[in-house]
């Protein structure tokens, strides 16, 4: 069954051929074209201040993805994605070339270590829902059971909220 799969894309390096990150960002969506993942929808590309231990700007944005690929084989073609961006080592939040994550995937919800859906750290994030809201302001978080646009009218709301990243 064909599922639409939501993905978030940032880059904050320069990439040898691509450029600025915002061209990395670019050049991303276009790869996950060619490996056989159909991108239905896109969002801007925004710029966002880093978070963590990075000093750099992120290129930030979000697609919509049609594939009847279980998430895992999906998250192993992200993956191979961000190595052939040349996305070394992975010290988290670090600056990279390329991150690609599975943000969610319908009503799945996937628990193990390798492969979280929702993302557990989407609706704190301005630079996923920001981007998300554009794409997919309808999809419901099975755990959170609110919407995009809910989650992203929480997150900007200064009070009651608790975790910064
Ligand atoms: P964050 O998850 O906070 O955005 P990150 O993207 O910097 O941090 P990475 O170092 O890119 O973290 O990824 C670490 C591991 O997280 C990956 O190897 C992958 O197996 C796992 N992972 C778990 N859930 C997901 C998901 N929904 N999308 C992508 N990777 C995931
Ligand atoms: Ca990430
Ligand atoms: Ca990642």
């Amino acid at each position: 069954m064909e599922t639409t799969i939501l993905i978030a894309i940032g880059s904050n390096r320069r990439h040898g051929r691509h450029g600025v990150p915002e061209n990395v960002v670019r050049a991303a969506m276009a790869a996950m074209t060619a490996a056989g993942l159909r991108v239905t929808a896109s969002s801007a590309i925004r710029a966002t201040a880093p978070l963590g231990p990075g000093g750099r700007r992120f290129a930030n944005a979000t697609v919509a993805v049609e594939s009847t690929l279980p998430l895992p084989v999906v998250l192993a073609r992200l993956k191979a994605i961000e190595a052939a961006f040349g996305r070394r080592g992975s010290r988290r939040w670090g600056d990279r070339v390329l991150d690609l994550d599975i943000i969610g995937a319908g009503s799945v919800v996937l628990r193990q270590k390798a492969l979280q859906v929702p993302h557990p750290r989407l609706h704190l994030r301005r630079f996923v829902l920001d981007p998300l809201v554009e794409i997919a302001p309808d999809w419901r978080h099975p755990r959170l059971h609110a919407t995009v646009r809910q989650l992203r009218a929480r997150a900007m709301r200064p009070k009651g909220r608790v975790h910064v990243v």
